[in-house]
């Protein structure tokens, strides 16, 4: 089995990140944790291309569609559908239309449980829940309530791969094997290498 150290994960920075500003903000905080990364691309992108990549996974309509659902329930609210394919119908418009408004940022991150030490970093998924000191708490205020009301998708000013295997793919998508670089860092060696004791004495 590959070391942990290897797990990769895909960020992107949403449009709304890239006309913010904040792309150096973003990178800051992934390089701060230890992470090191080994692709970034900035692109604009196809609404296909976006279609393809929240569709990669055959079970994202119904359940983001049931999670949506719920999500309105727990509000008091009743859902604009009862048919969870109808609402991520809907979702998916708005995120084709988001994604393509402006160039996006692209990149791909290696280290130690990288999935989930990345959406520590980027909070959770609507920015009014999303707890102080992570990436969508610190730098947006968006609310589903807003977004349905606007007839638009949250921004959310950030993407991240979910799980293992939904990085795997989301890494496939966008990026070609020869675009990911291996390269050893000098500070690998402090955070991973099994023994720490060499560090005394005359250079
Ligand atoms: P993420 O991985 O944290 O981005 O969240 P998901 O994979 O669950 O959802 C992907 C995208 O779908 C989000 O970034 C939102 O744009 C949208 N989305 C997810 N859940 C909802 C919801 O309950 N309401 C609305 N309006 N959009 C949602
Ligand atoms: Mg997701």
């Amino acid at each position: 089995m590959a070391h942990l150290k290897t797990e990769r994960t895909l960020v992107i920075v949403k449009p709304d990140g890239v006309q913010r500003s904040l792309v150096g903000e973003i990178i800051k905080r992934h390089e701060n944790v230890g992470l090191k990364l080994v692709a970034i691309k900035m692109v604009t992108a196809e609404p296909t291309h976006v279609e393809q990549h929240y569709t990669l996974d055959p079970e994202w309509r119904r359940v983001t569609g049931e999670k949506t659902i719920a999500g309105y329930r727990e509000k008091g609210m009743t859902p604009p559908s009862e048919d969870p394919y109808e609402i991520t119908a809907a979702i998916l418009e708005g995120l084709k239309k988001y994604m393509v408004a402006g160039p996006i940022v692209v990149m791909v991150w290696e280290g130690a449980h990288a999935v989930k030490i990345v959406r520590k970093l980027v909070g959770s998924t609507e920015p009014l829940g999303s707890a102080p000191g992570t990436i969508r708490g610190d730098y947006v205020l968006d609310s589903y309530q807003m977004a349905d009301t606007d007839k638009r998708a949250v921004r959310n000013l950030i993407h991240a791969s979910g799980s293992p295997a939904e990085a795997e793919a989301e890494i496939k998508h966008w990026f070609t094997p020869e675009d990911l670089i291996s390269y050893r860092r000098m500070q690998d060696a402090i955070v991973y290498s099994p023994e720490l004791d060499n560090y005394l004495g005359e250079g």
